[in-house]
């Protein structure tokens, strides 16, 4: 291939490097997007996990909250983001707490029932009233230039400033619930993808912060035919737009100066770029210049199922059509959360893994097959907390977490959730368990950290963040992958802002 040259290389075809392509191509610039894969989408993808079994799972990210409305209509992206009526349901012995968003008084009777007289649902009230003050305050920054830690501060209000922003949140949940149950439902926000301590560690916060203030409202929907139908969507946005798409192209080197080396079928080939947008992990950014990368930890079980029927619940007051349409905490209080995280501290796996499952085609039924549709069955994603990228390197040790987790759930269920697993036409039940070093040799994750790294604060933390919170050392080469300031999760965040700073700049 002859010596090519474009105003930006785009290194990684997941979602944020189709934003930043499709934002480029729109302003005229001349792109190219390289992926090592076959496929682009990175982890917003959707698969067919079981051989001969008709369902599309969003095999790695599954909802989305932080993409901003701008984003999709400046794009023209037309994917539906599907409410979830239910945000939550969590099994409390033979009862639960609902969280029903379109009836306050079935949530007020359910909160009644499992935290008594302690007050619990007004604080809930009230504690999310703040977040989404502070939502409505900080999601519009995200698409700006970086503000520094003064203006934002001013901008959310000094008690949101003071709970969310400096104190530990675990202290601050323990301040305003009394109950264990809701105490843990509040901080899963602050521990998902992140191996942290609630009580003493402010990077709990930081995750918690980007669950809460997605686009505005903090809410988690369902994409509309998968995470898949979204990266296909933004693809044709850069498509349509004129930007190129290259997939099995694997970068092997970045110059500071642009140039980009990569190699597909054909060979190896270098382009330059104006530009260098680097929409993979900053730790493989790293590699590719030749300098020394960080080693983050991802701390997540990811299993995927299709279950034949949904499990019978405990408490008669539920259905599992209801429970199972928004997140379902599994042994997630507070105190068991404590404890999972000092036996995975301490280099076990969980006795009692926390977890969560959902249930994505009550929503969205279209990515069953009609005959799955029919027959009752189900996908079931299940995302566990507290299993670090440490407890691992021992053989066995994803089969034995996959072994308790499972255990875990069916202290909660009224019947083992195996009984309730679809068998596929091999007769291999339909379960697949991805630890993080799974996704670190199957998604190139270092650590397997879905975020790419840890998660950093919406504001400049010093000078070397640059304007957008996308600038490296080097002035050609700019991050544009969730690992950037204001990434994590499928927000498309970084891509644009990393757009902008070239065509700003
Ligand atoms: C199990 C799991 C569940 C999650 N759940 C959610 C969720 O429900 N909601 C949410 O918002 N977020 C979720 N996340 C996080 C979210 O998916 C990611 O933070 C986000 O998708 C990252 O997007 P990205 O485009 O920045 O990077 P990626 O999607 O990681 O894309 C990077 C791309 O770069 C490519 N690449 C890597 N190296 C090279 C190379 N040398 N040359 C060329 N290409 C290369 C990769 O193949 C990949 O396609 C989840 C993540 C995981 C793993």
């Amino acid at each position: 291939m002859a010596h090519s040259r474009y105003d930006a290389v785009v290194a990684g075809g997941g979602h944020n490097g189709l934003v930043a392509a499709a934002y480029l191509a729109r302003a005229g610039r001349r792109v190219l997007v390289l992926e090592r894969l076959d496929h682009i989408g990175g982890l917003a993808v959707s698969t067919r996990a079981f051989p001969g079994v008709e369902a599309r799972l969003s095999r790695y990210s599954y909802l989305v909250s932080l993409l901003p409305g701008k984003i999709r209509a400046d794009l023209g992206v037309r994917v539906e983001l599907r409410r979830r009526r239910f945000s939550s349901y969590t099994p409390a012995g033979d009862t639960g707490l609902l969280v029903d968003g379109e009836d306050a008084e079935r949530t007020a009777a359910s909160f009644a029932a499992v935290t008594g007289g302690t007050g619990d649902h007004e604080a809930w009230r009230r504690f999310y009233a703040m977040t989404a003050h502070v939502a409505r305050r900080v999601a519009p920054t995200l698409l700006d230039p970086l503000p520094d830690r003064a203006a934002l501060r001013a901008l959310v209000g000094e008690t949101a400033w003071r709970d969310l922003f400096e104190r530990p949140i675990g202290e601050v949940v323990a301040e305003r619930f009394a109950d264990d149950t809701v105490r843990g439902v509040v901080l899963t926000d602050a521990l998902i993808g992140t191996f942290a301590d609630p009580a003493a560690d402010l990077l709990a916060n930081r995750c918690f912060l980007y669950h809460v203030i997605g686009d505005g409202t903090g809410d988690w929907n369902v994409p509309v035919g998968g995470m898949g139908a979204l990266t296909d969507a933004l693809a044709d946005a850069a498509l349509s737009a004129g930007a190129e798409i290259r997939c099995g192209a694997e970068v092997l080197a970045i110059d500071p100066g642009g140039e980009v080396t990569f190699r597909d079928s054909g060979g190896e080939h270098t382009v330059t770029g104006g530009h260098v947008l680097a929409a993979l992990p900053p730790a493989v950014l790293a590699r590719l210049l030749g300098e020394t990368p960080e080693r983050p930890e991802g701390s997540q079980l990811k299993v995927n199922m299709v279950v034949a029927r949904l499990p019978r619940l405990r408490a008669p007051s539920v259905r599992p059509e209801e429970a199972f349409s928004g997140t379902f905490h599994v042994n997630e209080g507070a105190e068991a959360l404590a404890a999972a995280r000092a036996q995975a501290a301490a280099g076990r796996i969980p006795e009692l893994p926390p977890a969560e499952m959902y249930c994505h085609s009550l929503t969205d039924p279209s990515i069953l097959g009609a005959g799955l549709r029919e027959s009752g069955a189900h996908t079931m994603t299940l995302f566990g907390l507290h299993m670090p990228a440490r407890l691992f390197a021992a053989p066995g040790a994803r089969e034995e977490a996959l072994r308790r987790t499972l255990a875990s759930v069916d202290t909660v269920l009224a019947e083992p959730i195996e009984d309730c697993l679809l068998r596929a036409p091999s007769g291999e039940p339909c379960v697949e368990a991805r630890t993080p070093l799974d996704l670190e040799d199957e998604a190139g994750l270092p650590g397997g950290h879905i975020f790419h790294r840890d998660l950093s604060w919406p504001y400049a933390e010093s000078s070397g963040d640059g304007p957008w919170g996308v600038e490296t050392a080097h002035p050609r080469i700019l991050l544009c992958g969730a690992g950037a300031r204001r990434g994590g999760g499928v927000s498309g965040i970084p891509g644009h802002n990393a757009a902008m700073a070239v065509l700003l700049s």
